[in-house]
């Protein structure tokens, strides 16, 4: 009884925490987008999909809270493995290994969502073929399961301390809604070849042409796999210059539902 109340004390914190961090950087975004509209990516498609996309937003909140909760919570109980003490070097290097092994299960889980028989989970994701920050949460319970699991095992193989899986999940919640923002503010080399890092220009064009750049931080899995957008590299460049405006439209796939 006292391990339930523990649990759902636990998992209302971080509900609450987690709606906190998407309202406040759907906001940020809004007010970025609103201010820069010259920095949308795919000019030539509106998205008018914000509240129906909300909508879903309660299924996907309580399944990656679900997740994530019992990851932390296994860990504080002593079921997992132990993890390290925090230090200066900790830290980091389990941040570091596990934003590269969560980036690896995103890519497969991806890949494994655009098959047949598992593209039905996947679909609603696909309605938003120009995204918005809110189409971030737009997703099935079984889609938001096969991606947050990864928070429920992952400290049963990496000795994470808590405090670095809580920073993860920030970083992973605010990223996940800077990838769906629709507009281009951080364009910069290091979302680019040579550089490992991905940007909103990349999960856009995953969206506005549904065959390419399934990772999520970063690109590399999509270089090996052959599955980066031909103009990837190319069009994320021409949101650095400065003057966006003059810069060529993104190539499109057509429109799929
Ligand atoms: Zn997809
Ligand atoms: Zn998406």
């Amino acid at each position: 009884m006292t391990l339930l109340i523990a649990f759902l004390s636990l998992f209302a914190i971080v509900v609450g925490a987690i709606v906190l961090v998407m309202l406040l950087t759907g906001l940020f975004f809004e007010i970025m987008n609103a201010r820069h509209p010259e920095r949308r990516i795919q000019k030539d498609r509106v998205n008018n999909r914000k509240w129906q996309e909300l909508k879903q937003a309660p299924v996907s909140i309580l399944t990656l809270t679900s997740c994530f909760v019992f990851g932390l919570f296994a860990q504080q109980q002593g079921w997992t493995i132990a993890p390290l003490e925090l230090s200066w070097w900790s830290g980091p290097l389990m941040l570091l290994a596990s934003v590269v092994l969560y980036d690896a299960w995103f890519y497969w889980v991806h890949r494994l969502l655009h098959r047949k028989p598992f593209y039905r989970f996947h679909a609603l994701h696909h309605k938003s073929v120009a995204p918005t920050v809110w189409s971030n949460h737009h997703e099935s319970f079984v889609e938001a399961l096969l991606n947050q699991a990864y928070y429920a095992l992952v400290v049963f193989v990496l000795p994470m301390p808590w405090q670095m899986l809580v920073l993860q999940k920030l970083y992973d919640q605010i990223s996940g809604m800077l990838g769906h923002a629709g507009y281009e503010h951080f364009a910069s080399p290091a979302g680019r070849s040579p550089w490992p890092l991905a940007s909103t220009v990349f999960h856009d064009q995953h969206h506005g042409t549904f065959r390419f750049n399934f990772g999520h931080t970063f690109s590399f899995w999509d270089r090996w796999m052959g599955t980066l957008h031909p103009r990837y590299d190319e069009t994320l460049k021409t949101f650095e210059a400065g003057d966006v405006a003059a810069s060529p439209q993104p190539q499109m796939g057509p429109e799929r539902r």
